[in-house]
């Protein structure tokens, strides 16, 4: 394999997380260092130039063996066009061609991508996925995003906006989400709106033992649905069951649109273990045909939080070996 290597960076509210990885996905340094979303555009751009410089220098590789430049931005954002359309959690960050600008101050070619089709890419590059060519990741956090790679390739879409796994529509008429459709699987089986569903539930009167969090004015958390479902609180289980069964319903639709080897989930739900994973396989496994066996692996993602640069990386090798640049 020759010398070379390519830089991702994780672009984030809070942190923007750099890491510098060869052909093979090996990591030979990484840092992190904070967004300053506060200072505005300039610092905020500033600060991915130099976080992509800071782990090229710590790493002591020569700035001439780094061919490319993979950054992964919170969308709405446009691959084709380089561009950082609106993203919620960066403010300033609104209509900014980061491709262009960080190609021409670092003079390495740039390439850029969403966050989560990110993520997403680093599983099947270098984690979870890398020995499948068709395969699916969601993202179980705050939200619920997604990842769909077909054949080797990354699924975007005619809009850009492909593989928003989150707001396929579970339920028809359901629970509102936050993108104001209804009954998307994001708002059953994100690690807040499982929280947030059960609170509702106390509210309207449901009895359960979580309502001593509720009145004592704390705000509940994912890890507390799942604490009272494991001990038997007959509404914890409810909430926790339904939002497996709609991870198992988005786990079928996937099955029969892009029918994946395997489906990874990552995110903070995950670290209810076995409680999650055993319980969304059941229910996709009850809900799938029976006229073929090709419902897809369902495991969970290896890479955790560095997902995000990993994959990063991996676009930037990509886009090289496919001929962007
Ligand atoms: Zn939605």
């Amino acid at each position: 394999m020759a010398d070379l290597y390519c830089v991702g960076v994780d672009l984030g509210g809070t942190n923007i997380k750099a890491g510098l990885l060869d052909e093979g996905a090996k990591v030979v340094g990484n840092i992190s260092v904070p967004t300053e979303v506060d200072r505005g555009t300039q610092a905020v751009v500033d600060n991915i130039t130099e976080a992509a410089e800071r782990v090229m220098r710590e790493a002591g590789v020569d700035r001439g063996k780094v061919v490319g430049i993979g950054i992964g931005s919170p969308g709405p954002m446009s691959h084709r066009r380089g561009l950082v359309i609106n993203p919620g959690n960066l403010p300033c960050m609104k209509n900014v061609p980061l491709r262009d600008i960080v190609a021409e101050r670092t003079g390495i070619p740039t390439t850029l991508e969403n966050d989560a089709n990110a993520a997403a890419w680093g599983e099947f590059w270098a984690g979870a996925g890398r020995d499948v060519s068709d395969f699916v990741m969601f993202t179980l956090g705050t939200g619920v995003g997604g990842g769909v790679v077909v054949n080797g390739r990354l699924l975007r879409g005619h809009f850009e906006n492909g593989a928003e796994l989150g707001h396929m529509i579970v339920q028809p008429g359901g629970r509102r989400c936050s993108c104001a459709q209804h009954g998307c699987v994001e708002a059953y089986s994100s690690a807040y709106n499982l929280a947030r569903r059960a609170e509702e539930m106390v509210a309207e009167g449901r009895p359960s033992s979580l309502k001593k969090r509720v009145d004592a004015g704390e705000l509940l958390m994912a890890e507390h649905i799942v604490e009272a479902a494991q001990a038997g609180d007959a509404l914890a289980e409810q909430v926790w069951d339904e939002a497996c069964y709609y991870l198992g319903v988005a786990m079928v639709t996937m099955q029969h649109m892009s029918n994946p080897q395997r489906v990874v989930l990552a995110g903070g739900l995950i670290a209810a273990g076995d409680f999650l994973l055993s319980r969304v396989r059941s229910h996709a496994s009850k809900l799938t045909w029976n006229l073929l066996n090709d419902l897809p692996e369902i495991q969970f993602a290896t890479l955790g939080n560095d997902a995000g640069f990993i994959g990063a990386a991996g676009c930037a090798w990509e886009a090289r070996r496919t001929g962007e640049w």
